[in-house]
């Protein structure tokens, strides 16, 4: 799924009346975040809660928000220029949108950047772009130690990329990898 950073609340708030509406999206917030932190935020925000099955599929809204002094969104940056169009209001997000993630118990990890140019197939199913972070599309850098990144948090995902192919007897394959970078990196 999408995922979510919740903005800094306490800007937020002094950019927002004291009678406003948070509309959330039923899916991505609920997703990256418990159900107490969405209550938390409208406290915070002097908001009540308006949920909205799917907003990125939807064309027929109804919510009168004339009677709010501001109108708060969470869900990602489609889901608040939705509310915005349909609605024709001015729209808030409280969070900022971040590339798709994979959730394992309470960690969300992100696994693509939605770059629009999918490599996998040449990289063992790997994504280096969002899994190296410096996006080398020709690693593994010289900071790698016994198969870590450099950062020391996790595995270099080059060295995961040629430990599967080694497997695979795709060396030679391995050896030719030189893409150009992909744009937006
Ligand atoms: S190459 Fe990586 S960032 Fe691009 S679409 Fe594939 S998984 Fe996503
Ligand atoms: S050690 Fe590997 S994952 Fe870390 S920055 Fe270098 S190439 Fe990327």
């Amino acid at each position: 799924m999408i995922t979510l950073k919740i903005k800094d609340l306490d800007k937020l708030k002094k950019k927002v009346g004291k009678n406003n509406l948070l509309i959330t999206c039923s899916n991505c917030p609920y997703w990256n975040y418990p159900r107490e932190t969405v209550d938390e935020i409208a406290d915070k925000l002097n908001a009540g809660i308006y949920n909205v099955d799917e907003i990125c599929g939807r064309e027929d809204i109804t919510i009168d928000v004339v009677d709010y002094d501001s109108v708060l969104v969470f869900s990602c940056g489609a889901g608040t220029q939705i509310i915005s169009k349909i609605l024709d209001t001015e729209a808030i997000p409280v969070a900022d949108t971040h590339p798709v993630g994979a959730k394992f118990g309470e960690t969300i990890q992100t696994y693509c950047q939605a770059c629009g140019n999918c490599i996998l197939d040449q990289t063992a199913g790997l994504c280096p772009i969002t899994r190296c972070p410096k996006g080398l599309l020709n690693g593994p850098c010289g900071g790698m130690q016994k198969g870590m990144c450099e950062t020391g948090e996790q595995p270099c995902i080059w060295a995961l990329i040629f430990q599967r192919m080694e497997k695979k007897h795709k060396l030679d394959d391995f050896l030719k990898i030189n893409m150009p970078p992909v744009s937006g990196k």
